[in-house]
């Protein structure tokens, strides 16, 4: 259920409420726009509907909330949130990009990558320390050595660092050295990890799950932000269909839905959502015009000997073609997209 405090209402009256709400056991999470004070009442649906909210002095009106997921949605906050990472906003109607290889394999590789991704004036570094790959038999990453070569690069650059975690001790582990944990698709249900990042505190990019609805999705942000961590980016990053021919199917329709369902910003992956390097670039455009906050681009410094994903990595000079097109798309866009 939502509050929505009447205009003139008092702070004193604002916290009567929210302290009656955490008397019967539930949760409050206030939320104060610029005219109106929200209060976000999660918990059991028996114990809200008991408590006589609109009696108190300054409660304008409750509304129910009727999706399953509450603190990410638009009901409980219309006003789409800005994530803060180490100063760079992602959701504040400006273009960010995240670049770099699949996985880090050595310094010399990652910092090559890190210039080119500095060049180009993306603002983060990606690359994989730890590596969920499909087959046992393929590079697994380089663990904690690849953190550290991940925060030298980020020393050395500027660039903000993501990366991939995979439980709760690679979580632990890379806290120290990122600026920004990963979920990866294949750990968007992973419960006890999401609750795990969900305390922490650290700015989290969730990946959409391999076969996961936008609903399942926007409840796995949910497990996270009814921690407490409110700084969650969502990543599309295609789904499996029939279709074969390309990795996954890119549903770019996601952004949209996102966009209108939950107050979170969304970027988009499209080299994981096609698994082909020649498709990179229009689907990059494709999702800067369907509004995405964000990209994520998977480039290597030579991706013919890439140790992972190589097929789907930008080469520097087309992943500098691609920051060319993308910021011209993005200020042609300016002030014309459909909300
Ligand atoms: C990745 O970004 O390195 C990755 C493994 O992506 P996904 O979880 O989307 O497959
Ligand atoms: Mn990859």
């Amino acid at each position: 259920m939502v509050i929505v405090m009447s205009s003139q209402a008092t702070q004193q009256e604002v916290d009567r409420v929210v302290g009656r709400i955490r008397e019967a056991g539930l949760q409050a999470h206030v939320s104060c726009g610029e005219f109106k004070t929200i209060i976000g009442v999660i918990g059991d649906k028996k114990i809200i509907s008991a408590l006589p909210i609109e009696a108190f002095c300054g409660v304008e009106k409750t509304v129910p909330i009727t999706s399953s997921y509450k603190l990410v949605s638009r009901g409980f906050q219309v006003d789409r949130r800005i994530v803060d990472v180490a100063g760079v906003k992602i959701g504040d109607g400006s273009l960010v990009v995240m670049a770099g290889p699949c996985a880090v394999e050595s310094l010399e590789q990652l910092l090559g990558c890190a210039e080119v991704v500095k060049q180009s004036g993306a603002q983060f570094l990606r690359g994989g320390a730890f590596k969920p790959r499909t087959s046992p038999y393929s590079f697994q990453g380089l663990d904690k050595t690849g953190l550290e070569y991940l925060a030298e690069a980020g020393k050395v650059t500027g660039l903000k660092i993501v990366t991939e975690v995979i439980d709760v001790a690679s979580l632990e582990l890379a806290a120290g050295y990122v600026d920004m944990v990963q979920i990866g698709a294949r750990n968007m249900q992973n419960f006890q990890l999401l609750r795990a990042v969900g305390k922490l505190g650290k700015p989290v990019l969730l990946k959409r799950g391999l076969a996961a609805t936008i609903e399942e999705w926007l409840n796995a942000a949910e497990y996270i932000v009814s921690e407490g961590n409110f700084d969650v980016v969502l990543c599309e990053r295609g789904i499996r269909t029939f279709e074969e021919y390309t990795r996954n199917t890119l549903d770019l329709s996601a952004v949209s839905a996102v966009q209108h369902l939950s107050n979170l910003p969304i970027i988009v992956d499209p080299s994981h959502g096609t698994g082909k390097w020649r498709l990179v670039q229009p689907m990059s455009m494709a999702a800067v015009a369907a509004g995405a906050d964000g990209l994520m681009v998977e480039m290597h410094t030579n991706p013919a000997e890439a140790l992972s994903d190589g097929p789907q990595s930008l080469n520097p000079a087309n992943f500098l073609q691609l920051m060319n097109d993308v910021a011209e798309l993005k200020s042609f866009l300016q002030g014309r997209l459909i909300k």
